[in-house]
């Protein structure tokens, strides 16, 4: 079992810090600084000429080795409409004083990394919807809520949810490298007093010890890729340790939009605790650049098994041949489609928020006309806490006498002998 030395918990651990610090580990201001040898020590090493052509514009006098710095590219994030000016023409989005004010409040974080795939694109354009805030989130519509999933009800300590009977859910930070606009958790990711200490750690620690049901660990947030290394190895050695944990899960969005951050450093520290398993949310088919390719490749063959998760989103990714894309683009990334989800009712979500049917349509787009492995389950994490509820097109349509009758993928009817 791995041990921090004091000066690696205190700070951050040790205290209640904020997030900015336990993301980074040094002190308090938004912009965190480090020395240039710390910025220029990064082993990941591909630069897409699309990257190259943003970087060459906005940060003319900044090496390879540091653009592919993930400290230095969270240090360089755009985290207010006054710094994403600079790179994005948001007159369309921020047309008015009071919505700039009102902004103020909203969470806002883009890599450089992630703002460089707007280049040249509208405002409208998916994976700007996704990021960037609009008006329309000031609009609370019926049934939404801080917290939809009821986790809070939920929690033996402050950071475990512990809904199903053999797996919790723990919110390791709440710091993220991009905030997404329509977040389960945004009640407390990019909260400050929402980041945990060490201490927080430790009762959940503690309460997984006891309970010998639990055989499954989900270590989400915010992003746990966000974490340094040493904590993250220190909380995946302190589960591993424990006898009746048998998988690990990490749940993040960092492949996608801070793949500078998968250094072989961090995927062989992983994979000491094997079985690992990675829950990688994606969003759009254009997320997959060269970057991307090379932080899923270092996953996978650190034996890490990926799989994705999405929120179907209007607007973003309601499209069949989008989704498509998207499950294929996963697939030849070594990333297993997993989940499509129903977005979730937070507060101003509703604008992101497409009818049930489109979901089921989606999959009905698929099944049959892509391979099996393209074909992740559409659920609805059911409000209120119900966990989450697979949906599926009708294809069983009842019986007659000893037979099931059934609709193949083309609608045509069929049916199998079963006799009662
Ligand atoms: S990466 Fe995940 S936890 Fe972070 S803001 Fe996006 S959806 Fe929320």
């Amino acid at each position: 079992m791995n041990e921090l030395l004091p000066e690696e918990c205190e700070p951050p651990l040790v205290q209640d810090l904020s997030s900015s610090e336990l993301v980074l580990g040094t002190n308090s201001t938004k912009k965190q600084s480090y020395t240039e040898a710390e910025l220029l020590n990064s082993d990941f090493d591909v630069i897409s000429e699309s990257s190259k052509y943003f970087r060459n514009t906005y940060f003319p006098n900044v090496p390879d080795k540091k653009w592919s710095s993930w400290k230095w590219q969270i240090q360089n994030s755009y985290t207010s409409f006054n710094e994403l000016s600079k790179v994005l023409d948001i007159s369309s989005i921020s047309d008015d004083d009071d919505f700039l004010t009102k902004a103020k409040k909203l969470p806002l974080r883009i890599t450089p990394y992630y703002a460089s795939l707007f280049e040249g694109k509208p405002t409208n354009y998916a994976l700007i919807k996704s990021v960037v805030p609009s008006k329309l989130e000031f609009i609370v519509s019926e049934g939404e809520e801080e917290d939809p999933l009821h986790e809070e009800k939920m929690c033996p300590t402050e950071n475990l949810v512990h809904r199903y009977p053999d797996r919790v859910l723990m919110l390791s930070t709440g710091f993220c490298s991009v905030y997404c606009r329509y977040c389960t958790r945004s009640r407390m990711v990019s909260k400050d007093q929402k980041s945990y200490s060490f201490k927080v750690w430790e009762k959940s620690l503690q309460y997984i010890r006891n309970t010998p049901t639990i055989r499954d660990i989900v270590i989400s947030g915010g992003d746990p890729l966000t974490l340094p290394d040493k904590q993250l190895d220190y909380l995946l050695s302190e589960l591993r340790a424990i006898p009746h944990v048998e998988i690990i899960r990490l749940g993040t969005k960092v492949p996608m939009v801070l793949p500078q951050r998968i250094t072989h450093n961090l995927v062989n520290m992983i994979k000491k605790y094997h079985p690992v398993f990675m829950s990688v949310h994606v969003t759009h088919p254009d997320e997959f650049t060269p970057e991307v390719k090379e932080a899923c490749t270092r996953i996978a063959n650190a034996g890490i098994v990926m799989g994705s998760q999405t929120v179907l989103l209007q607007g973003v990714n309601d499209e069949v041949g989008i989704m498509k894309d998207l499950m294929h683009k996963a697939l030849m990334s070594r990333i297993k489609p997993y989940y499509i989800y129903q977005c979730d009712p937070i507060p101003g979500s509703s604008h992101f928020r497409t009818p049930v049917s489109k979901g089921l349509e989606i999959i009905q787009g698929l099944r049959g006309f892509t391979s099996g492995y393209a074909i992740p389950h559409f659920v609805i994490d059911a409000p209120g806490g119900g966990g989450k509820i697979p949906l599926l097109p009708e294809y069983y349509q009842g019986r007659e006498g000893d037979y099931v009758v059934m609709k193949n993928f083309e609608g045509k009817t069929y049916k199998y002998y079963d006799p009662e």
